[in-house]
């Protein structure tokens, strides 16, 4: 246990419009003793447009600087310091740095405490106008590799809407990675450039998705939002007909159209498998 304790406060920042940048989230950038940041000139950009005058130093805190860093701001804590964490914009600690300072903080005693404002994957769920009463967060998906194919499959049968973080010239590849394993008929929502002038929220099925990325590739930071699986036992024998007569009007073979539907609404393979035949006779 440390000395004196200090207090660790968590700052949301703006995910683009500088006035999401709350009040209380302003007196801390202003009394702060200490400010780890990821970008020290970004973060003195948005002190300075925020018109907060500041005497305390910035410490940069990044993917590649957390882990040493722990143990400076640990000690500013110990000697009883206010030391706010903010990240280049959005919450901190949701895919940015945050996560080991909390832990460390916590472990040794000293208060955490957050000021709750802009995250990117919030403002994309309500505005996707997917159900947002259960949901899971995947942040950004591994971009290759059997951690891809792994977390790929995972979403093919979780119920829950689902929020991923994307660059835009990926996100073509990802809706078509998509459209593979939950099936070109999922609804999914892409939301861009939230907050900002060319905010666009863009809604359709995965099928379609791919088409609009392919057309023109989006620009700017964005959020996919994806439907979550159909329950099991709401699938009904027409469901998983009209799925198969939908892939195999496409083209696709039997064979994939039947992993595709399984896949896409939760069902068996067998089930689905058996509906397949009974439609070629
Ligand atoms: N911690 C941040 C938060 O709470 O939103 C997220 C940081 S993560 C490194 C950056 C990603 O967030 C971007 O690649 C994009 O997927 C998403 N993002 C950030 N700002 C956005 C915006 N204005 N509109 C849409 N997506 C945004």
């Amino acid at each position: 246990m440390s000395s004196r304790s200090g207090s660790l406060v968590l700052v949301a920042t703006p995910i683009g419009n500088l006035g999401d940048l709350s009040p209380r989230a302003a007196d801390e950038l202003r009394d702060a003793d200490a400010i780890c940041c990821e970008d020290s000139r970004r973060t003195g950009k948005l002190l300075e447009l925020a018109g907060i005058a500041r005497s305390s130093p910035l410490l940069v805190v990044n993917d590649h600087t957390e882990t040493s860093r722990v143990g400076d701001v640990l000690a500013r804590l110990a000697r009883g310091e206010r030391v706010v964490v903010v990240t280049d914009a959005g919450t901190p600690g949701i895919s940015d740095p945050g996560e080991q300072l909390v832990r460390a903080a916590a472990a040794e005693g000293h208060r955490v405490e957050v000021v709750p404002g802009p995250s990117a994957a919030i403002a994309a769920l309500v505005a996707s106008g997917l159900p947002a009463a259960r949901f899971v967060f995947e942040g950004f998906l591994p971009r290759k590799g059997s951690g891809r194919t792994a977390r790929l499959q995972a979403l093919a049968s979780e119920q829950r809407t689902a929020i991923l973080y994307e660059a835009p010239h990926r996100v073509a590849r990802t809706l078509a990675d998509l459209s593979e394993v939950c099936g070109p008929d999922r609804r999914v929502a892409v939301a861009r450039e939230l907050t900002k002038l060319h905010e666009e929220v863009w809604r359709g099925t995965l099928e379609r998705g791919c088409e609009w990325a392919a057309e023109k590739e989006p620009k700017g930071e964005l959020v996919l939002v994806l439907e979550g699986a159909a329950a099991p036992e709401t699938a009904t024998d027409d469901d998983v007909v009209d799925a198969l007569r939908r892939a195999l009007d496409r083209g696709v073979s039997t064979k994939d159209s039947v992993t595709t539907v399984a896949r896409a609404l939760g069902v068996p393979k067998r089930r689905v498998y058996s509906l397949a035949t009974a439609l070629d006779r």
